[in-house]
């Protein structure tokens, strides 16, 4: 049983040597082992910016709270700690290596995860397989890390790596986004697929509930002005598809 939980993150964005910006205000939130989370927010509410703020992303600083990993400080952690204890943030990947294949990236990643490299061959065929689970074509394994991938095809990638890496909880950025419905399905099957394999649990942060239709939620929070402003279940999303973050949006703002 793991528990992650975020207990009164307040970050900032530094913009320039001289400028910064408060965008995460407070956030509560607690996710055990096999829960899942949908956070769900306005365009430029900070739902970004906390994936970041727990991935340890240099541009954003965090000046209040903690995140803690059954008790450790994921805060004082570095990046490549985090992936060990367990914490997947899709983000704290490159989006681009060129030169480097994916079948070389994914052993590296999977050996700092796992602390040793796994054998070539029993590698290959797990590979291989959860490449065919998410409908891969082979050849890419042979390909640089993202190179002329598609963005559906770099979302595939990015749930690739969830599947190996087997981490505890896991936080998704929009992995919906720009997905048709065929590759939508695939994705969410292959998160369902980890959530089954590793009781992990999942922050799923989307701007659309038509993706909590195959990734069922178990909470569903709305993210506004760098919080969380409400909590309920399946319903509420589907409230925010019909009427919008309207009201949770401050006029005048
Ligand atoms: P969301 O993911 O909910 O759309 P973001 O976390 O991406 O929101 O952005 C939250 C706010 O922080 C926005 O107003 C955005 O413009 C601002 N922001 C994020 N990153 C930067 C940055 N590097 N420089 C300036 N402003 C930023
Ligand atoms: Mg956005
Ligand atoms: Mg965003």
């Amino acid at each position: 049983m793991t528990t992650f939980e975020i207990r009164g993150l307040r970050a900032d964005v530094l913009i320039s040597e001289e400028e910064r910006r408060e965008i995460l205000k407070g956030v509560n939130l607690t996710i055990r082992s096999g829960e899942t989370h949908a956070i769900m927010g306005p365009n430029g509410s900070g739902k970004s910016t906390l994936a970041y703020a727990i991935a340890g992303h240099p541009r954003y600083e965090i000046t209040d709270g903690e995140v803690l990993l059954d008790g450790e400080n994921v805060l004082e952690m570095s990046v490549d700690e985090r992936a060990r204890a367990g914490v997947f943030l899709a983000m704290q990947y490159p989006v681009e290596v060129p030169g480097v294949s994916m079948s070389n990236f994914l052993r590296s990643a999977v050996t700092a995860v796992r602390g040793e490299a796994p054998k070539l061959r029993a590698f290959s065929k797990e590979l291989q397989e959860a490449m065919k689970g998410l409908s891969i074509d082979p050849s890419f394994a042979a390909r640089g890390v993202n190179e002329g991938f598609s963005g559906g095809e770099k979302k595939r990638h990015e749930i690739l790596q969830l599947e190996l890496l087997k981490p505890k909880v896991a936080i998704l950025d929009e992995t919906d986004s720009g997905l048709d419905v065929d590759a939508l399905k695939i994705v969410s099957e292959g998160i369902n697929r980890a959530k089954e394999a590793n009781d992990m649990g999942v922050m799923l942060i989307t701007h659309y509930s038509r993706i909590l239709n195959h990734v069922k939620p178990d909470f569903v929070h709305v993210f506004a002005d760098g919080k969380i402003v409400e909590s309920g279940g399946m319903d509420l999303a589907e409230t925010l598809e019909t009427e919008g973050y309207e009201r949770f949006v401050k006029v005048g703002a």
